[in-house]
Formats: C-alpha cells, sequence, structure tokens
C-alpha cells in the first residue's frame, strides 16, 4: 500500500512536470509578436518609474517639503504694493494633492487619459494631501494672507467633490471665492486677474507646470525650447516667488517635446520621445 502511495505521488509529481515543461515550450512557440503591448499599453508603462518614485521614494517627499519651506520664507518676506492684501495662489494636482493612484490604476488598465475616468476619480474624493501642503495653506490663511486654489478641475462636475476632498484633507478656507476652477479656459491668466481685481497681491505662487505661474501667457502650449528660456528669464524668481513642485509623470513638459504632440497617435508620441532623447555620442 505504501509503494503504491509513493508511485502515485511520483506519478503525480511527473504530471505536473510535464505539463510545466508543455506551458513552458508553447510560450517559447510564440512569435514575439504576441507578446509585443499595444502602443497604448506602452505608453501607460513608460509612467511606472516615475508613478513610483512620486508615491515611494524620500527624495520626493523631500523635495514636496523643501517647495513649501520656500514658499513659507517666501509668503512671510513678501510685502504687498500699495496696501493690496497678500494672496497666494496653488495649483491642486500635483502641487497641493496627490492623484497618483489614479495614474497607477490606468497603468496597469494600459489606459492613456481619459477625462471621463479622471471626473470618476474626482468624484471618488480620493486624493491624498501633498506634504507640506496642508501645513502651508493653514499658515497662509492664518498669518495675513488668503489661498486661492486655481486648478484646471472642472466647475460643474468636479467642482463639489473637490471641494470636499480639500475640506476633508484638512485644507482651510476653501469655498467659492478661493477655488478657482476650469470654466471656459485652461490658461489661468484671467483667474489670476480675477485675485487681484478683488484687492490681492499673489506675492507666491506653486505648481507643478510653468502654466501655473504669472508667466503663464509666455509658456502655454509653446514647444520646449521658448519653455526653457521663459525659465531662464525668471531665474531669480524661482524659489523666491514661483515654488515648482515636481512632476515626471505628466504636464505641458511632454507636449512641449514636439510639435502638434497631442495631435498624434500612442506610436506618434512614442516617436517624439525618443528623437527628443539627447544621445552620448561615443566613440567607436
Ligand atoms: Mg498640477
Amino acid at each position: 500500500m505504501k509503494n503504491l502511495v509513493k508511485v502515485l505521488f511520483m506519478m503525480s509529481v511527473g504530471a505536473l512536470f510535464f505539463a510545466a515543461c508543455a506551458t513552458d515550450s508553447g510560450m517559447q512557440n510564440k512569435s514575439d509578436a504576441a507578446y509585443k503591448l499595444s502602443d497604448e499599453a506602452l505608453l501607460a508603462e513608460q509612467t511606472m518609474l516615475a508613478i513610483n518614485w512620486m508615491q515611494q521614494s524620500g527624495e520626493y517627499r523631500a523635495l514636496a517639503y523643501q517647495a513649501f519651506n520656500a514658499a513659507k520664507m517666501a509668503f512671510d518676506a513678501a510685502k504687498p504694493a500699495n496696501g493690496m492684501k497678500k494672496a497666494v495662489a496653488v495649483d491642486l494636482d500635483e502641487t497641493m494633492i496627490d492623484n497618483m493612484a489614479e495614474g497607477a490604476y490606468r497603468l496597469l488598465a494600459h489606459k492613456s487619459f481619459d477625462s471621463a475616468m479622471w471626473t470618476q476619480w474626482c468624484e471618488a474624493k480620493q486624493a491624498m494631501a501633498i506634504p507640506g501642503a496642508v501645513e502651508f495653506a493653514n499658515y497662509v490663511n492664518s498669518h495675513g494672507g488668503k489661498m486661492f486654489y486655481v486648478s484646471n478641475r472642472k466647475v460643474g462636475a468636479e467642482y463639489q467633490a473637490t471641494l470636499e476632498n480639500l475640506k476633508a484633507l484638512g485644507f482651510t478656507g476653501v469655498d467659492e471665492t478661493s477655488l478657482l476652477l476650469k470654466d471656459k479656459e485652461s490658461k489661468k491668466t484671467s483667474r489670476f486677474e480675477q485675485v487681484e481685481k478683488a484687492g490681492y497681491e499673489i506675492v507666491v505662487y506653486a505648481g507643478d507646470n510653468l502654466d501655473d505661474f504669472a508667466f503663464t501667457g509666455e509658456t502655454y502650449h509653446k514647444l520646449n525650447d521658448v519653455r526653457n528660456a521663459t525659465v531662464d528669464k525668471y531665474k531669480t524668481d524661482f524659489g523666491v516667488k514661483y515654488i515648482v513642485l515636481p512632476n515626471p509623470v505628466y504636464g505641458h513638459w511632454i507636449s512641449g517635446l514636439g510639435a502638434d504632440y497631442y495631435k498624434k497617435d500612442d506610436a506618434g508620441k512614442q516617436k517624439i520621445h525618443r528623437d527628443s532623447l539627447k544621445v552620448w555620442k561615443k566613440a567607436q
């Protein structure tokens, strides 16, 4: 009886072994094309390390604290002109709140950005606070300033959920006077002017995109050579008036890589990424 059990055991191990080999050889016989990711999937996969970095690295966290420490010093040092009230204008996504969980979801689903899914994400109110953001906002609001949250999340479907998400995270002073979402245009100039018309001087701007700053008229929808020249033009203002949060996952820096970027299909976008690399011309 004992021997029979032994034989049956050995047979089942053998069967498993051959099954495994068959599966493996079957995989090897498939053409490489069977494993080729679609262009949309490849684009999604390209965000993985950047999302890992945003979500996990101490370096990202340190940069966020560094940004808000600089923002606080800049706010304290600023003296608004002609008795104007002191204001700070901040972007929301990847400046004050963290949406990387939505990016990670799309990465694993191999989907590129989708505005309907983005609205669902906003409605879920699961964005997290960027390290240091709540403390900075509340410092401004309790030290003679007013925070303006100027974001290209949309009025209408995304407004109430965004307001509730921010309040739940502990941001103060979030109401219809301070939460300025996108109505008609994504360019923020008119919303900055609206703040100034209300008697405020915006002494500090914070954002993860050059188009979050007062000079957006010079960078909006421009390619990276123009965007970089603009940064050089205002170089003494960074860390003093303009506070930049890092975002290697998305932003206008990507569409700035090549002309008509958003009109390209996914393969065309990848060609732009590849052609944009500055490559070592190694001696043979
Ligand atoms: Mg942003």
